[in-house]
């Protein structure tokens, strides 16, 4: 059986994301590999499949019992021999696990680090007897000290390599910068490893920042356009989660609290509530989450800021697993962060209260900027992503900005840089706007023209000027320590006197909508509530009959799909993402038997000839969610409101505006003519014929200050022209 025939019997669906199907091969091939996956990418795929395909034994190691506890449940129900050995069995228990082992009746097991060294190597001679053919190491990053969640026992990973140097081994982790990176192969020993990294894009995940004034308020109104859903509320103190969890109760919320201070058992009994939808929100420290794998989070809020961007990513990247539109929701302000610069420092170390304020600093630079917040992201994380994203609150106008003519404020920022030979780091260069005394700043640097002259603002009032010139190209950090450069569009500023639009970093969002309906509900796919509703029900119940939480039956997406497309046959459920074989036998029956009860009733016919088998909802929505925020812009456009009445209603700027309707060139729908003259068209098309149509700054520099970067893209739209449908 091939890969992908697997994959459609085991688990139900009908292609491979990005990279899976090549890291299979990968694997297949023998090859060591290490995958970077962002959280909800599908990582278990990428061994679970091989481990099917190959004769013989796959070892998963896996740091958390709650976790492999929930893979192996999920793989039983799709039939497929998957077992896990740790202390929490029985001695019995483990004696016929080791029988069933020999017996080669298991393809895939899963361990604990720790085991490997468990009876003075017992367990590996043990292991070296079996038929093993993989190793499989998740959450890899615990082996790294540059990581953020070290575990020492990951240690005892290194010598895999040596006592079974002809096993492949894939390492997996959501969380790898260079640094750790770096130090997974090394301590893994790899051979020759082929690494894999995905884009940590999560598509389906709306970030929205607001201000935490009346929050308690803002919270309720969020949680009225999300009844029943399943969520995560974070907020820093014990006290604050027990404290917010009893005023939503109060208001009618299914609401519970978690953190560290409760017993052992009743953690474990709220976990688990959460986990069987029992209970819809979790108001917690970040003490939750670590070993949950519910695909079905709708939403994370943080009622407190995070302490930096990786905990944020991490944390908001448990809504959404299943692709379906989730929701990240922040509150900011001030008072926070001064609260937290407190909290993180620590005593007696400098250095590394030096690092975690320089992250603390990140993250709150990222709630103050008004670029789109998955740019952000994405760049910290060093992938390259373009605006606008269109399912953030920046690129979906929710943002009521203050702009002002802030030339001269670019100017006095972009010359210090300049004066300072593109040396220093922005904290520096704002002393010597600022004028600072600090011993900090050296002698030479008070004689600079520029030393003093921008006394009129604060420290962070420079920062956030500072934050909005990178941003939007103007300046850019390099190297370790984030030295500032001036690029050419900063030059142009300088130099040639273009003007530069500032946003007030004080009015931020003081226009937002009314009170009410201020959230609103994830982006709706089509779908019958009723019948879905009646398909949780029968789900919950297999779900307790068969003593697993019911998101490992099915995920939400499986019940959409039928809610969506109503199908009636047997024959029609390969086609409904999420049933495998197994389950289709299983319970397919019990499924279609609510459906066709509930359209018979209701008069409902099948939609399943209008399914697109081979397209996926996920990406689907996500084109959707893109293209609506240039459609509005675009459907202004005919309507004959300029642009900058578009930009001015839209409260998004006239760069944005023009981009999404640049879009329009390359779908045909408007005229390029519209933005570049005939004569110009031909000049810059034969400009893009020679030097291509990538190296944007080149063109500019060959076509020179008579023609506009919008025109260039607008001739290079056009030349890639292509209908597209919404
Ligand atoms: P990760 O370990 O990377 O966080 P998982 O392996 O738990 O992610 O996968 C996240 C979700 O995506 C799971 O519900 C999984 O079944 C689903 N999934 C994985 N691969 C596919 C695929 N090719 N098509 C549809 N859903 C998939
Ligand atoms: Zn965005």
């Amino acid at each position: 059986m091939n890969a992908l025939s697997v994959l459609e019997k085991y688990f139900g669906y009908e292609k491979f994301r990005p990279l899976q199907d090549k890291i299979i091969r990968s694997v297949l091939s023998g090859k060591d590999c290490l995958v970077l996956m962002p959280t909800g990418g599908g990582k278990s795929v990428c061994y679970q499949v091989p481990a099917i395909m190959m004769e013989g034994i796959t070892v998963v190691i896996s740091p958390l019992i709650a976790l492999m506890k929930d893979q192996v449940d999920g793989l039983r129900l799709n039939g497929v021999n998957a077992a896990f050995l740790n202390s929490s069995l029985s001695n019995e228990l483990q004696n016929n696990l080791m029988k069933d082992l020999q017996d080669q009746k298991i393809k895939l097991l899963y361990i604990a680090p720790e085991r490997l060294t468990a009876g003075l190597n017992y367990f590996i001679s043990f292991l070296k007897t079996l038929p093993v053919k993989l190793f499989a190491i998740d959450e890899a990053h615990c082996i790294s000290h540059w990581g953020h969640d070290f575990r020492p026992d990951y240690l005892l990973l290194s010598s895999l390599k040596e006592n079974f140097p002809n096993v492949p081994l894939i390492a997996l982790t959501a969380t790898a910068d260079n640094l750790t990176r770096k130090d997974i192969l090394h301590k893994l020993n790899l051979h020759k490893p082929e690494v894999f990294i995905s884009s940590f894009n999560r598509s389906n995940i709306r970030y929205i920042i607001d201000d935490k004034d009346d929050h308690f308020n803002k919270i309720l109104d969020f949680l009225e356009a999300h009844k029943s859903e399943s969520g995560i509320i974070y907020s820093l103190s014990r006290q604050n989660t027990e404290d917010i969890a009893e005023r939503l109760r109060e208001n009618g919320f299914n609401a519970l609290s978690y953190h560290a201070g409760l017993d052992q058992e009743t953690r474990v009994r709220r976990q688990e509530q959460f986990k069987n939808d029992d209970v819809d929100i979790m108001v917690a420290t970040v003490a939750f989450g670590m070993g949950i794998d519910k695909s079905n989070v709708r939403y994370v809020i943080h009622e407190t800021l995070p302490k930096n961007i990786e905990s944020y990513y991490q944390e908001t990247g448990r809504a959404g697993r299943d692709g379906l539109p989730a929701q990240a929701l922040l509150f900011y302000s001030s008072g926070d962060l001064m609260k937290l610069k407190r909290f993180i420092s620590i005593e007696g170390n400098p250095e590394q209260t030096q690092i975690y304020l320089k992250k603390l600093n990140q993250i709150s630079d990222f709630c103050q900027s008004h670029t789109c917040r998955r740019k952000f992201l994405l760049n910290y994380f060093d992938e390259e992503f373009n605006a606008p994203c269109g399912n953030c609150d920046v690129c979906l106008g929710g943002i009521a900005v203050n702009t002002f003519d802030g030339t001269i404020i670019a100017q006095k920022a972009l010359s210090a840089v300049i004066r300072l030979n593109e040396r220093f780091g922005m904290g520096y260069v704002i002393n010597i706007l600022k004028g600072s005394d600090s011993a900090k700043v050296h002698d030479v640097h008070k004689n600079l023209p520029t030393y003093g002259k921008g006394s009129e603002f604060t420290f962070d009032e420079w920062r956030n000027y500072f934050r909005q010139l990178i941003d939007r190209g103007f300046l850019f950090q390099q190297g370790e320590f984030s030295v500032l450069n001036v690029s050419e569009r900063g030059k142009d500023v300088l130099y040639r006197d273009e003007k530069v639009e500032l946003i007030m970093p004080k009015e931020k969002k003081t226009a937002r909508a009314e009170k009410k309906g201020r959230y609103v509900a994830s982006a709706e796919v089509n779908y019958d509530k009723n019948l879905f509703e009646l398909l949780r029900k029968l789900r919950l119940e297999i779900s307790r009959s068969e003593g697993v939480p019911p998101y490992i039956i099915f995920p939400d997406t499986t019940l959409i799909e039928m809610a969506a497309y109503f199908p009636f046959q047997l024959h029609d459920l390969p086609h409904i993402s999420g049933f495998g074989k197994i389950k289709i036998e299983k319970y397919g029956d019990d499924f279609l038997k609510v459906v066709a009860k509930y359209c018979t009733e209701n008069n409902l016919t099948s939609k399943m000839n209008e399914k697109a088998s081979t397209k996926s909802f996920d990406t689907e929505k996500g084109k959707k969610n893109i293209s609506d925020t240039k459609k509005l812009s675009f459907d202004m456009y005919v309507n004959d409101i300029s642009i900058p009445d578009i930009a001015r209603q839209r409260r998004l700027t006239e760069n944005t505006i023009t981009d999404h309707l640049l879009h329009f060139v390359l779908t045909g729908d408007i005229n390029v003519l519209k933005f570049v003259s005939k004569m110009k068209l031909e000049t810059i098309s034969n400009a893009i014929d020679e030097i291509g149509d990538t190296q944007l700054t080149q063109l500019k520099e060959k076509l020179g200050d008579e023609i506009s970067y919008t025109e260039i893209k607008a001739v290079i739209n056009y030349k890639n022209k292509k209908p597209v449908n919404f």
